[in-house]
């Protein structure tokens, strides 16, 4: 069993100095594999230290199964971390380096020999033992420094970037590894990240973080199906989510603009009422951006009009880069097949219940009729016809 809970974490470096994490609410479940997602200095390393003891807490509490933490050493913890950079002892063998962090806690060579051979066998690393570090490939290195935090048997596993040294191809790989020993050990692990596919692949859930604040916790799809705001809306996804500023039309509940107009048929009469006349943000990603109104199969459709500025052929599908009066820019993702030219008149047609609504001035989503992960499942399927 192990719960991490978080209430109100806050991290200020020095007396003056800036919050860099504020006021983060977050329970991560046992067994729980919890990604913290988001851009380069948003405060996820610094949240990750804080939980391993690496870090003091500068308010909030922090708490494992109930046990308030915050002023346990790290060693006390019960906590094992994976850092990006997985320096590794270069002058010992595998099986000296996975063996280290155990000597140092005094357990009897039994133990740590049976450890050892346990956590090599899972990882595959049996055949390894006798080497050093200079002599494995990357991804051999990655899983002893996963090994290194496996003979712990800890409670909870912490990971900071682990893949970022890694090439492509053996991202792929190691990503799939951590899957499968979360799935085998059962473990609570924490993982930070700035990549949005390893948060969509390796996570149950996902902790959306932008400038030391959390902006939004849940499933992957959940998330990606309902952003809370357009921060969420354009960190996942890729190409990231078209935003367009519009006006609502009193009277007949549609965004408009010079480039856009819209039916906003996924809100209700209510909700919409305290926006008429006023600016909002009309969302809609680049996958449901459509050049065929054929594709609108009598459904309700907005439409957005503007100039081609580039074409980009993928090969698996063609990416259109669309400038609109006054000046945005929208990308739409269409089929390989479709052949376009730039500094073209362009129209393209997006179904109603694919559009998003956000607040023009807090950028926060402006909730649709049906939430929730049933009425999200029930949409995918809805659009998949
Ligand atoms: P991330 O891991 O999301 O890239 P970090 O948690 O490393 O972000 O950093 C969050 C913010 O805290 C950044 O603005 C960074 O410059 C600042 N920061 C990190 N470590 C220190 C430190 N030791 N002293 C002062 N500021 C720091
Ligand atoms: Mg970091």
């Amino acid at each position: 069993m192990a719960v991490v809970k978080l209430d109100k974490i806050v991290k200020r470096y020095g007396n003056s100095g800036p919050t860099v994490v504020e006021n983060v609410d977050l329970t991560v479940g046992d067994g729980e594999f919890m990604v913290l997602l988001g851009p380069s200095g948003c405060g996820k390393s610094t949240t990750l230290r804080m939980i391993a003891g690496l870090e003091t807490i500068s308010g909030g509490t922090l708490s494992i199964d109930g046990r308030v933490v915050n002023d346990v050493p790290a060693k006390d913890r019960d906590i094992a971390m994976v850092f990006q950079s997985y320096a590794l002892y270069p002058h010992m063998s595998v099986a000296e380096n996975l063996a280290f962090g155990l000597r140092r806690r005094s357990f009897s060579n039994a133990e740590i020999d049976r450890r050892v051979s346990d956590v090599a066998g899972i990882l595959g690393l049996a055949p390894l033992l006798a080497r050093k570090p200079s002599a494995l490939s990357g991804g051999q290195r990655q899983r002893v420094a996963l090994g290194r935090a496996m003979v712990r048997e800890p409670q909870v596993f912490l990971f900071d970037e682990p893949l970022s040294n890694l090439d492509a191809a053996l991202r792929v790989n190691t990503r799939s590894e951590i899957i499968k020993q979360h799935n085998r050990l059962g473990s609570t692990m924490i993982y930070v990240t700035h990549d949005q596919v390893e948060a969509m692949t390796m996570g149950t859930r996902i902790c959306v973080m932008n400038a030391g604040k959390v902006a939004q916790i849940g499933a992957p799809l959940d998330v990606y199906w309902q952003p809370a705001n357009t921060f969420v809306a354009r960190f996942l996804g890729s190409p990231p989510m078209n935003l367009m500023e519009a006006t609502l039309t009193s009277g007949d509940n549609r965004a408009r603009s010079a480039a856009v107009d819209a039916p906003l048929s996924r809100w209700t009469d209510t909700t919409l009422q305290s926006y008429t006349g006023r600016k909002v943000t009309l969302g809609v990603r680049a996958e449901d951006m459509m050049i065929d109104p054929a594709a609108m199969e009598g459904q309700p459709f907005g439409t957005v009009k503007g100039r081609t500025v580039a074409v980009e052929p993928l090969g698996a599908e063609t990416l259109l880069l669309v400038e609109l009066e006054g000046g945005s820019e929208i990308t739409a993702r269409l089929p390989r097949h479709v052949i376009a030219a730039p500094e073209q008149a362009v129209e393209l047609f997006f179904r109603a219940d694919a559009a998003y609504l956000f607040d023009a001035d807090t950028g926060e989503a402006v909730a649709p009729k049906g939430t929730g992960s049933a009425a999200v499942r029930a949409a995918v399927q809805r659009r998949a016809h």
